[in-house]
């Protein structure tokens, strides 16, 4: 087993580089035994135990000050595909599985479009894509067995029989367990119909009330500052003909990589904000209304818009939060939301730079902590090339999503309170903070992050 230890300098563990953290041990295990050990050995591997796949989170729920990061790298392996599930190992790639699935017919029962994460990390925490009919917006809901070591150092092999520790394992966030294998649900591959159009804010309303959410997805872009926006509905097709790929390749690069390059040259190059925010809106609507002719109403394939990477240099990232919010009166939400942008600006003289992003996701319960548990939802996704004034702003954005019903994904939630979590979770948190202590009850996985939100 590999093994570094790095205490003094630190190491960056999230994908903007804004959290840096100061772990005693890094080590690379290559064998469960390994994991086994490390997680027994408290004197060699001391707390918090943090396993981590790409380090590619926006927040630092990857910290393990003084303690011990397991780098899954070396557990990189597909290791059976059938007909309805596929089973991996923890440090598997999505972009590969992706692939992988795609050349046999096959695909994640979920779309996501940054491929550059962990099997093991989906797996366990938080996230939102775009759902369609058989299209999940959460890849967490979509596995059905799941390998760990536990606190106590013994293995526990969780499978779709045991559907209530499923439930729990599928929003665990490696705090009751290092998932070591996950065997995700697959389906035949389907293709998607995308539509788009552009309005001022001020016909959103009504252009919402005409969907009615059956098995469409819909993807929100809000420029609060131009009074625009962009709808995209999603609809799930038969994959008949094959079809040329690049487009939504193309789109899904342009939003993840692009964009946040061409926003901090923006910031480079045109010191004042208030010229600076405009033009990107005209430029960032323009090239969203150019894509819109190109690709309307277009099959694709569903693996099409899963990323492989994005090259970007540190400093030509953007970073985001998310926040999720009842899918009813959405559309008054996001009015509330843009009043409060706009205030913001006039009180402090902050405005993100790059538009906002919502997500429809349907209602699901597979997990405890599933923000959308209780009904469809809209994430609330809010772009940023960060900088100054950006975290005095999420304080705020926090007191406003939390104060109209806004739920918090626990991994991809920034600066979020104890307060705000246990108003957005409920019961469903006090739940897990009890089964986390009889589980880890010598805090052997529980990080600085973690601790404030779930005790
Ligand atoms: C450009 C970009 C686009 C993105 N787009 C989306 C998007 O559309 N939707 C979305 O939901 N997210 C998106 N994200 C966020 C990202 O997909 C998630 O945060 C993802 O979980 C990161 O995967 P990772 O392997 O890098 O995890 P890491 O950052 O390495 O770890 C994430 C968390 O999981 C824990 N963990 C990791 N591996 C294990 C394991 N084996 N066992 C137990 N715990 C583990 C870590 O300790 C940490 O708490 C995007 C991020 C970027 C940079």
């Amino acid at each position: 087993m590999e093994a570094t230890i790095d205490g003094r300098k630190g190491m960056s563990i999230n994908w903007e580089g804004s959290a840096i953290t100061r772990p005693r041990m890094v080590v690379k295990p290559e064998r469960v035994s390994e994991l086994i050990d490390i997680i027994k050995n408290e004197k060699k591997y001391p707390a918090p135990v943090r396993a981590v796949g790409f380090q590619h989170s926006i927040t630092r729920c990857a910290v393990a000050d003084g303690g011990t990061i397991i780098d899954m790298g070396n557990f990189n392996r597909i290791l059976e595909f059938g007909q309805r599930h596929v089973r991996v190992q923890a440090g598997v790639r999505i972009y590969d599985l992706v692939k992988a699935l795609d050349a046999r017919g096959l695909q994640l029962c979920a779309c996501p479009e940054f491929g550059d994460i962990s099997a093991g990390s989906v797996a366990c925490t938080s996230n939102r894509y775009i759902s369609s009919r058989g299209i999940l917006g959460q890849i967490s809901s979509t596995v059905v067995g799941m390998k760990l070591v536990i606190p106590q150092g013994t293995k526990l092999n969780v499978t779709a029989k045991q559907p209530d520790m499923l439930n729990v394992m599928r929003s665990s966030f490696g705090l009751l367990g290092i998932v070591y294998e996950v065997t995700f649900a697959v389906r035949e591959k389907i293709g998607f119909v995308v539509k788009r159009w552009q309005m001022d804010l001020d016909d959103l309303s009504l252009a919402m009330a005409g969907l009615n959410g059956d098995g469409i997805g819909v993807r929100l872009t809000v420029y609060p500052f131009s009074n625009k926006a962009q709808l995209e509905t999603r609809h799930s097709v038969k994959l008949e003909t094959a079809t040329r790929q690049w487009k939504p390749t193309l789109r899904a690069w342009g939003w993840n990589c692009l964009v946040p390059l061409v926003a901090q040259l923006f910031k480079r190059l045109v010191p004042s904000s208030r010229l600076r925010g405009k033009q990107l809106d005209i430029l960032l609507f323009q090239a969203q209304k150019m894509f819109t002719r190109m690709s309307q109403d277009r099959i694709a394939e569903m693996s099409a818009v899963c990323l492989p990477r994005c090259r970007m240099p540190k400093w030509g990232r953007c970073t985001y939060t998310t926040w999720a919010f009842p899918a009813d009166d959405f559309s008054l939400l996001v009015e509330k939301y843009v009043a409060f942008c706009l205030q913001y600006k006039r009180d402090h003289g902050f405005r993100c730079d790059l538009p906002t992003k919502a997500l429809f996701v349907p209602k699901d319960p597979a997990s405890l902590l599933s923000y959308a548990a209780d009904g469809d939802v809209f994430t609330l996704d809010v772009f940023s090339t960060g900088g100054k004034g950006w975290e005095d702003f999420l304080i705020d954005l926090n007191r406003f999503c939390s104060a109209n019903g806004g739920v918090p994904l626990l991994n991809q939630t920034k600066l979020l309170s104890q307060r705000q979590a246990v108003r957005g979770l409920g019961r469903k948190l006090v739940t897990f903070k009890r089964l986390r202590r009889n589980v880890d009850r010598h805090d052997r996985l529980s990080s600085t992050f973690y601790q404030p939100l779930v005790g």
